[in-house]
């Protein structure tokens, strides 16, 4: 396990986040405009792992205000966690130290829109691709939207957090190497999920036991 002055604990690098978000939130983002300096080529030693979606009004360091070299992202449509996926949050543990994972959602998420659609009409993306998303999604979701007529703001919302959450289950439990560091107490996973309309992220609640 790598260590670092940067090795933060869970908490204080969750404080770190939350304040950035509420600094960019405010319009007083200072860090994430920060340059490029040398400093950053000797090496980097980011205090948490974000793992987003690739959605464009979503880009990490901004909406948590920081700068070059203070997160280890991974960004991919849905914030679904694929193999590869926990393979870097992986990484950063093992390399940087990195002790605080983020699965950072958000709302009128696209991704989680195209699972909702394909759990009520049947009819999958045209490209095996995209399904291989979609079909990452739809387990968590179904429930919500079974019976459903319409796609109501409430759904959508809850659907998005529902992915959320299984994403950071999935990182919980989806790897022996971070599921020894969780029940170490040495990482911690949670969810967050960014307003569009406000520009805030809020953090969910672990859920009380784990789903099956
Ligand atoms: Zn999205």
């Amino acid at each position: 396990m790598a260590n670092s002055p940067e090795n933060l604990a869970p908490e204080i690098a969750l404080t770190r986040l939350k304040d950035g978000n509420r600094r960019f939130a405010a319009g007083f983002a200072a860090l994430a405009s920060r340059g490029w300096t040398a400093l950053h080529a000797a090496g980097q030693w980011p205090f948490a792992t974000v793992l987003g979606c690739s959605d464009s009004r979503v880009p990490v360091e901004l909406v948590f205000d920081q700068g070059l070299g203070d997160l280890f992202v991974v960004r991919i449509a849905g914030n679904i966690v694929a193999p590869s996926g926990i393979g870097s949050v992986e990484f950063a543990a093992e390399n940087f130290g990195v002790r605080l994972v983020v699965v950072m959602g958000h709302t009128r998420c696209g991704a989680v829109k195209a699972a909702i659609e394909a759990s009520r009409s049947g009819d999958e993306p045209n490209s095996r691709n995209l399904q291989s998303i979609t079909d990452r999604i739809r387990p968590h979701i179904e429930e919500l939207v079974l019976g459903q007529q319409e796609i109501s703001d409430e759904l959508y919302r809850r659907a998005v957090r529902a992915n959320v959450r299984a994403s950071v289950d999935q990182l919980r439990h989806g790897s022996t190497l971070l599921e020894t560091l969780v029940d170490q107490g040495r990482v911690q996973v949670v969810g967050c999920v960014y307003d569009l309309d406000t520009g805030t992220t809020e953090f969910l609640e672990p859920k009380p036991t784990r789903s099956p």
